[in-house]
């Protein structure tokens, strides 16, 4: 009997259980480094503006301490329950073994809606919700950031909550603050920045030139929307594709990215940019590019579209955007298909969350300049010894990534032993 279930939570452990056959760990070890060390749930209560009293129901999840403290983003989506948040923060973990940060994953979030909050709502949930966790998370123990539905203000009201709490300023309780309270420069743009990075690498390891190629884009939040801008800006490619939950555009000549990103500064939303380029939302996944960048959610690729999807590189922004199913077809298409797995293309947003917590443990702050050498040096890095092991061993980069990520949380576990 576990409390942590669902299919978020099934793909996770199905991905472990698939990397644990190929480490050849005994069974006997399984359980410990699959199953989270603890987890919190809250009951939330907050005075919505017309009178009533609404109960929003709030969990955190710390996967293992065995490296250094725990650190994971915070999510606010109306579907949210605890076996989704524990496959994130499943994910954190190796994501962060792989990257070499002294870190152990948790996750944690709020069943709400954002949008349908006004502004004073959404304070109260994310202060009630962050009061509700001080007994749970410190600097030591476990780090929160943002995640889908949070942004740099909710980061504020968590750290303005924990610090009255403390009597005074505890900036490193969370990372993706707004630089004048401590957070990092670079830090909002780290992971879509990453993406692009890794992009680029894998282009060279297949011998595509970026410039002049093609791109399509799933969500518009903040990873989405600098993924791509960075990979045009950067890179010299044509954005023919993008789309949120409101709306999806496709275009084979290009789309207009600075007066897209114009329009969803003023409005939030897509919808209403244009009928022209008008397309279904899971039909721009399978349009032709040389690079596709899921960046919204867990699931949108399965077995059903993986076959028809017609990029050379799939970059994984969001987090498990492609299941254990999908995984199996595109490892079939391994030669035609370059896939950045996720614990590695989206690394770049917890690596700069490290950095942010270095800094404001040490009150030394860095350029954005260095904090972008020092990211793209870890990025290159986790890179190199997911090509290196992929080839070495002949496996997906998926598969690489993730033994690579096991392997070192095993690796602590074993050598701190079992207390008592
Ligand atoms: P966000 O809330 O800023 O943006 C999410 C975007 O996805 C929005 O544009 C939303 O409209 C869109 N979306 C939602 N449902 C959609 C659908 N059905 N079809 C198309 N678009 C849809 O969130 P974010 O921070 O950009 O996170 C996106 C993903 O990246 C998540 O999986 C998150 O866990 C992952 N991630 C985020 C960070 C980070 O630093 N923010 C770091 C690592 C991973």
């Amino acid at each position: 009997m576990t409390i942590y279930t669902g299919p978020v939570f099934e793909m996770a452990a199905q991905q472990f259980s698939l990397t644990a056959d190929h480490l050849e760990i005994p069974d006997n070890e399984r359980a410990r480094l699959l199953y989270p060390k603890r987890a919190l749930a809250v009951s939330i209560p907050i005075n919505m503006d017309d009178g009533r009293t609404e109960v929003f129901q709030g969990y955190r999840v710390q996967h293992h301490l065995t490296l250094g403290p725990t650190k994971g983003g915070t999510r606010f989506s109306a579907n949210l329950d605890v076996g989704e948040v524990a496959a994130l923060a499943i994910w954190m973990s190796w994501k962060c073994a792989l990257a070499g940060l002294p870190y152990g994953g948790a996750k944690g979030g709020v069943a709400c809606d954002p949008p349908s909050l006004s502004r004073r709502e959404l304070e109260s949930v994310s202060r009630r919700y962050m009061q509700e966790m001080i007994p749970f998370v410190s600097p030591q123990t476990d780090i929160m950031a943002p995640d889908m539905g949070t942004n740099e203000q909710v980061m504020a009201w968590f750290m303005d909550t924990y610090s009255m709490y403390q009597g005074h300023a505890v900036n490193e309780i969370v990372t993706g603050k707004p630089v004048s309270l401590g957070g990092t420069e670079g830090r909002r743009e780290a992971t879509g920045r990453g993406v692009a990075h890794l992009v680029n690498r894998a282009a060279d390891a297949i011998g595509l030139t970026l410039g002049g190629g093609t791109a399509i884009v799933q969500g518009f939040g903040n990873v989405g929307s600098v993924s791509a801008y960075t990979l045009a800006r950067r890179y010299g490619m044509t954005i023919t594709g993008v789309s949120d939950h409101t709306a999806a555009l496709f275009d084979p000549a290009g789309l207009p990215l600075d007066a897209i990103e114009r329009h969803v500064a003023a409005h939030g939303v897509l919808a209403g940019f244009t009928n022209a380029a008008a397309i279904g939302g899971a039909e721009l996944l399978e349009q032709p590019c040389d690079v596709l960048v899921p960046a919204a959610m867990e699931r949108v690729i399965t077995a059903a579209n993986a076959p028809r999807l017609r990029c050379r590189i799939l970059a994984e922004g969001a987090n498990g955007p492609v299941t254990p199913d999908a995984d199996e077809v595109l490892d079939r298409r391994r030669d035609e298909l370059f896939v950045i797995p996720d614990i590695l293309c989206n690394s770049g947003g917890v690596i700069v969350s490290y950095f942010e917590w270095v800094q404001d443990l040490q009150r030394l702050f860095w350029t954005e300049a260095e904090v972008n050498d020092r990211l793209e040096h870890l990025l290159d890095g986790a890179f190199t010894q997911v090509q290196r092991r992929a080839k070495e061993r002949r496996v997906s980069n998926r598969m690489a990534a993730m033994a690579v990520g096991v392997e070192k949380v095993r690796a602590g576990k074993k050598l701190r032993g079992l207390f008592p």
